[in-house]
């Protein structure tokens, strides 16, 4: 196998924060996971690889010893089973809770006689724009049924045998030094069985899927990484019922607002005589135009807040504020003429333009003083 390096995993950069590693792995394990990929290979192995990256980057200590040390530091660390890493595949939806919160959700709404969660999701990209301001999207994705041949069984005549990995007890035991885990056996998913035969049409997997599309109402406001419930549209049980799906929203950024929460922000830059001169600047703010007046001492980065000129609080609907941030430009050079100008205004000030030697005053007498000149 190709080791490739877990940043280029993730892609991230090597100096990403653990919140841009996570929101990194979080969208490509959904992209990836098997359950979305059904028997594709490329994806399988490319969702271990990332679960890997996870698990190293993730952890701070671990990952100090990647930077250093590489894979090879890393060895000594990685548990049970001879260096392998023992990532539990998990449910598409126990990854998904795990981010989300999503509680007793997945546990309580996969049916026993269903083979895979009811609830499902997937990622949607929007706009800054349309994060702001609300949109339609029509959203294409596919749902799980039953597989019609199998009758969501998995298997070609119906017949089970007894998993050969655990036994029939539906556990795995990994012993790591003293110590031994118990795990729900990855084989037959702790059902203690599996099918003798495979069914020929959905390979043991026991659906089928099915391309569905709806258009979503996007509410103003929504923020990335939010996800909006669309009862109904989930995966079809046996029993016929369908379970949730879920849209995890993913917002691009702007190449000029910077978003944080309902809040926006923008930098305006401004010429040094601008400021002097006390002008009034225009800028666009979210929903129109705004104003600054300008003073001779506004500050670099200085902040000036727009109260209720943010983006709406996606659920109390009320608006966060705008912030503008000056950036002051100066000129890296000057003319003769504007030399000469600037050195006129220099002198009107007098001694107000000398304020290092006010500052001084006095104080190279006193210099003298203390050497006895
Ligand atoms: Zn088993
Ligand atoms: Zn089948």
């Amino acid at each position: 196998m190709i080791e490739v390096c877990y940043y280029e995993l993730l892609e991230v950069d090597k100096n990403a924060s653990q919140d841009e590693i996570k929101k990194a792995y979080r969208k490509l394990a959904m992209k990836y996971h098997p359950d979305k990929n059904q028997g594709d290979r490329e994806a399988e192995e490319k969702f271990k690889a990332i679960n890997e990256a996870y698990q190293v980057l993730s952890d701070e200590n671990k990952r100090a010893i990647y930077d250093r040390y590489g894979k090879k530091g890393l060895e000594g660390q990685m548990g049970a089973g001879g260096g392998g890493f023992g990532f539990d595949f998990g449910d598409f939806d126990s990854i998904f809770d795990s981010f989300f919160g999503g509680g007793s959700r997945s546990g309580s709404r996969r049916s026993k006689q269903d083979k895979y969660n009811l609830d499902t999701a997937i990622s949607v990209t929007i706009e800054f724009r349309e994060a702001i301001f609300g949109c339609k999207q029509e959203v294409a994705y596919k749902y799980k049924k039953p597989c019609s041949e199998c009758n969501g069984s998995g298997s070609k005549d119906g017949k089970r045998t007894t998993c050969p990995d655990c036994g029939g007890s539906g556990q795995v035991f990994l012993r790591q030094g003293f110590m031994t885990f118990s795990q729900t056996c990855p084989r037959c998913k702790g059902e203690g069985e599996i099918v003798k035969e495979k069914c020929p049409k959905c390979k043991g997997y026991a659906y089928e899927e099915v391309e569905e599309k709806i258009t979503v109402d996007i509410p103003a406001g929504i923020d990335d990484q939010n996800r909006i419930r669309v009862p109904g549209r989930g995966n079809l049980s046996k029993s016929g019922a369908r379970g949730d799906l879920y849209i995890v929203i993913s917002v691009k950024e702007d190449k000029k607002y910077v978003r944080d929460g309902d809040d926006i922000y923008l930098e305006v830059p401004v010429f040094f005589t601008q400021t002097l001169l006390s002008e009034t600047i225009k800028f666009p703010g979210l929903r129109g135009e705004l104003e600054l007046k300008l003073k001779p001492d506004t500050k670099d980065k200085e902040q000036f807040v727009y109260k209720n000129e943010g983006a709406p609080n996606v659920r109390t609907k009320r608006n966060g504020n705008f912030i503008v941030q000056i950036k002051i430009v100066k000129p890296s050079k000057l003319t003769d003429e504007q030399k000469e100008l600037v050195a006129k205004l220099h002198e009107s000030f007098g001694f107000e333009g000398k304020p290092h030697e006010k500052e001084y005053e006095g104080l190279f007498d006193k210099i003298k003083h203390w050497f006895g000149y």
